[in-house]
This record gives structure tokens, C-alpha cells and sequence, in this order.
């Protein structure tokens, strides 16, 4: 199919695509690349996510290539590249700080869309754990996930290749499998994920026997590797969209394979805020680590875990930190660089309250004190018992030294009016707030 032929068809929808946007939002590093290969009289194409979002009016975040040069062939092409990966093999082509992915067409199924499952390397749930069977770029698309991913485009004539009518899917909103997914979901039950990932960023329908095998299906996703389970994870709840996914996948009962949730967690509003000032803060164009989002997710799991009848037990607090944490880590990996400012976001949760003496002076020049703030008014917006600890500090930051002061006087005056404070102590009140330690 020809781009010409798409502008025509399309150019009765709202947001018409002109050849003039592909060219703009189309890496001319993946031309290059797609070039280079025909050039060697391969075939190549984008094809994925690149596509897909092109075809929607969305900018591609990055862009996948298919060729039918084998991995050590496109090796030889390209001289800063490298092959990555075991399970599923792929080469990386690199040019400044650029990496474009380029995928070998597969094959993994007959023509009548049964398995060859001699060459395929499957666990006993039916999960392929080796996919390294090429083959032609009819058998690539049989092998892909959704219609919607399955169209190849060339960039040097401008041309389709759409075997499972994606474009039509496309431009109808909706999410189909390509095969059973009941059966496309034992081989791989990431794909579960992908679909509430792509319905809730290009806001597609997922069809409803997809929606039947995520029901059935779930549960394989606690098979799968905590390392990959991580890079999901970050593409999930990272990129802009972290609240309607969640929604999305409590609804089908499958957060829990992504984050170690506490008991009630459907109710706890510390989720549904922290994924919202996440997706905000992508908006913005701010700085988002996955150290910030797991601390306060984990939170309400670390709060249950310490609380006591009279608030809490801070020996607890401090020693439920690791378990909270090793627990997540069997569930999604998490790189290391990522743990102590997980636990220092909590630490500062209980510092944020003590405000005697010189303290506050001492806290605000700690390293992560600006994330423990934002996570302190993230919990003080969902509170019931406003503190007004968020307000105070927010307050205390923008002062000059001679303010502060008075601030610092005022609150020694309230704490010797009300009797002695330890916020050491820990007891509900004076930890923030006791509505949390329910
Ligand atoms: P995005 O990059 O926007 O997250 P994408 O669709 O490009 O979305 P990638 O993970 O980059 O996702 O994969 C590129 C393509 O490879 C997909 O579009 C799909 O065709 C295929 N693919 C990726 N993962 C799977 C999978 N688990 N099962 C089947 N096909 C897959
Ligand atoms: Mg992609």
C-alpha cells in the first residue's frame, strides 16, 4: 500500500496525515539504517511502535527496524553495533547517543498458524524462552502481538506492508490479537501488559477475547523475570500514563505482578496520587525516577507493616524497610542506585517531623530532602487530618534566615504548651498522619 493512497483515505479524519509529519517525526538515522541494508539487498522496513504511533498522529518515541539479514549480517554492515539479548536476539546500531533496534524476521509458526514447535525452546507452561527461528517477513508478522504493531513501512518508497489489517485497526481504535490470545498469552503473558500499556496511550479499545485472557492469563505474569517485569514496569507507569494504567490494571487484577500492594490497596488514595503527580511531572517535562514512584507506592505496604496500636513502631518502620524493599525485588527488579533513595524518602518522612531546635536547618540541606518534601505533600493531599507539616515546610523554604527563626520559636512555643514531644517516639500524631495507621 502506498503512503499516497493512505493520505486519500484518511483525509476525511480530523487530523489528516501529511506526508510532511512522517518525514519530521521519522528518525533520519532509522532511513539510514533501512538504506544501508537495501543498499546490501536486504529488505528492511520500520515496523512496531514507530508505525503504529505515525499512523495515529502520535511522535514515536523510538523506532524498530525488521530486516532479513541475520544478526551477524547486519554486524558486518554497521560497525558501531552490537548483538544483544538471548531469549530474543537483536542488534543495536548506535550513532552519538542514538540506538535504533533492528530485529531479524522470525518465524515460529506453519502457515496454518499452528506452532513449529520443534524449534521453538518452550517451558512447561507453554512459555517460549528461546525465539531465534528466522524466516520471512510473512512469518515476522504472524509472530508480533497486536495487528495494530504488525505493519511494515518503508521510508525510501513509502510504502505498507500490513498483513493483519493494523491500519484499519488503527484508524478503528482497537487492539486485536494476532492469533488466539489465549494461546499468544501462555507463550508470552508480558502481552497482557502491552495491551493495557497501548489501550490506555493511543486510548484504544482492547477487544474482548484480549480482555478474556488477561482474566484468564494473569497469573503467568508471576512466572515471568523480575528484570523484565522492571523494564515494564517502567514503560508502564513512566511514560505519561502511569494512572490510567494502574486503573486499568487493578481492574483486571494483574497490579499485583508489578508492585507489592498492601491489603486494602484499591482504597489507598497514595497510589492514585502518586501515579497522577508521576504523569504530571512527565507532562511538565520534569525529572521522574523509578526510586521516587517505588517509595511512595511501597509506602502504604511499609506503613501496614509498622503500624501499632498507638501509631507507630519506629524499630519496625526501620526494619520493615528491607522487607518491603527484598519483596518488590522478587516482583520487579530494582537496580540498586535505587535503594537508598527509596529508604531515604521514608526516613525523611519521620525527620520531616521533627522540628526542634536547629533541626529543620540540618534536614533541608539532606541530599534527597526535595523528594521526602514532594512525597510529604503527596501523603498530606490525600489526608483526611490535614497537619499542615507540608504547608509549614513549604513555607520554611521560601523564608529568609530571620523568618525561619520565628518559625523554629513558634513551634518550640506549641510543643512546650502541649507537654513533651518525641517525634522519635513515633506516636501517631506527632508521625503526621495518624489516619494512615489505620
Ligand atoms: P513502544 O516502543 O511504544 O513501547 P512497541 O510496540 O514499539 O511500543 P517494542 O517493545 O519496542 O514495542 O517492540 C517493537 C515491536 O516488536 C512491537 O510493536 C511488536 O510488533 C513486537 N513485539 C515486542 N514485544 C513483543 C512481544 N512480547 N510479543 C510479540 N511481539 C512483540
Ligand atoms: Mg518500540
Amino acid at each position: 500500500m502506498i503512503l499516497k493512497n493512505l493520505f486519500k483515505k484518511t483525509s476525511s479524519n480530523k487530523h489528516p496525515i501529511s506526508s510532511k509529519d512522517w518525514d519530521k517525526n521519522i528518525s533520519s538515522f532509522a532511513v539510514e539504517i533501512v538504506k544501508k541494508l537495501q543498499d546490501h539487498n536486504y529488505e528492511a522496513y520500520l515496523v512496531g511502535g514507530c508505525v503504529r504511533d505515525l499512523l495515529a498522529n502520535i511522535k514515536p518515541k523510538d523506532f524498530d527496524i525488521a530486516t532479513n539479514a541475520e544478526p551477524r549480517e547486519i554486524r558486518k554492515i554497521f560497525k558501531a553495533s552490537r548483538i544483544i539479548g538471548k531469549r530474543f536476539q537483536l542488534v543495536h546500531i548506535y550513532k552519538g547517543k542514538q540506538i535504533i533496534e533492528v530485529a531479524t524476521f522470525r518465524a515460529g509458526f506453519n502457515k496454518d498458524n499452528t506452532t513449529i514447535e520443534n524449534d521453538l525452546i518452550k517451558d512447561d507452561a507453554g512459555k517460549i524462552i528461546r525465539d531465534n527461528i528466522w524466516g520471512s517477513i510473512e512469518d515476522d508478522c504472524n509472530r508480533r502481538d497486536f495487528s495494530i504493531n504488525a505493519i511494515y513501512f518503508c521510508p525510501i518508497n513509502k510504502t505498507f506492508k500490513d498483513f493483519h489489517q493494523g491500519i484499519q485497526h488503527v484508524k478503528e481504535k482497537k487492539i486485536i490479537s494476532i492469533g488466539d490470545p489465549l494461546y499468544r498469552f501462555e507463550e508470552d503473558p508480558v502481552r497482557s501488559l502491552r495491551a493495557i500499556r497501548f489501550s490506555t496511550k493511543l486510548n484504544f479499545k482492547i477487544n474482548s477475547k484480549i480482555k478474556e485472557a488477561i482474566y484468564e492469563k494473569g497469573e503467568l505474569l508471576g512466572d515471568i523475570s523480575n528484570a523484565r517485569l522492571f523494564d515494564e514496569f517502567c514503560k508502564i507507569f513512566l511514560n505519561g500514563y502511569g494512572y490510567g494504567n494502574y486503573k486499568k490494571l487493578v481492574s483486571f487484577d494483574v497490579a499485583k505482578y508489578l508492585i507489592n500492594l498492601e491489603k486494602k490497596y484499591p482504597n489507598n488514595k497514595i497510589y492514585d496520587e502518586s501515579f497522577k503527580n508521576t504523569d504530571k511531572r512527565f507532562k511538565d517535562g520534569k525529572s521522574i525516577t523509578p526510586g521516587f514512584l517505588l517509595a511512595a507506592i511501597l509506602w502504604p505496604k511499609l506503613i501496614e507493616r509498622c503500624s501499632s496500636e498507638n501509631g507507630i513502631n519506629v524499630r519496625k518502620f526501620f526494619r520493615s524497610m528491607d522487607s518491603v524493599i527484598a519483596e518488590q525485588q522478587r516482583i520487579t527488579a530494582i537496580p540498586r542506585k535505587f535503594i537508598s533513595y527509596i529508604k531515604d524518602i521514608w526516613y525523611l518522612q519521620l525527620k520531616l517531623n521533627d522540628r526542634l531546635k536547629n533541626n529543620p536547618n540540618k534536614i533541608i540541606k539532606h541530599p534527597r530532602f526535595r523528594a521526602g518534601y514532594d512525597f510529604l505533600l503527596i501523603r498530606e493531599k490525600v489526608s483526611k487530618d490535614k497537619s499542615d507539616l507540608g504547608k509549614w515546610w513549604t513555607n520554611f523554604q521560601r523564608n529568609d534566615a530571620k523568618s525561619q527563626q520565628k518559625m523554629l520559636e513558634k513551634v518550640k512555643k506549641t510543643v512546650e504548651s502541649n507537654g513533651n514531644y518525641n517525634p522519635r517516639k513515633g506516636e501517631g500524631k506527632e508521625f503526621g498522619f495518624s489516619e494512615e495507621l489505620r
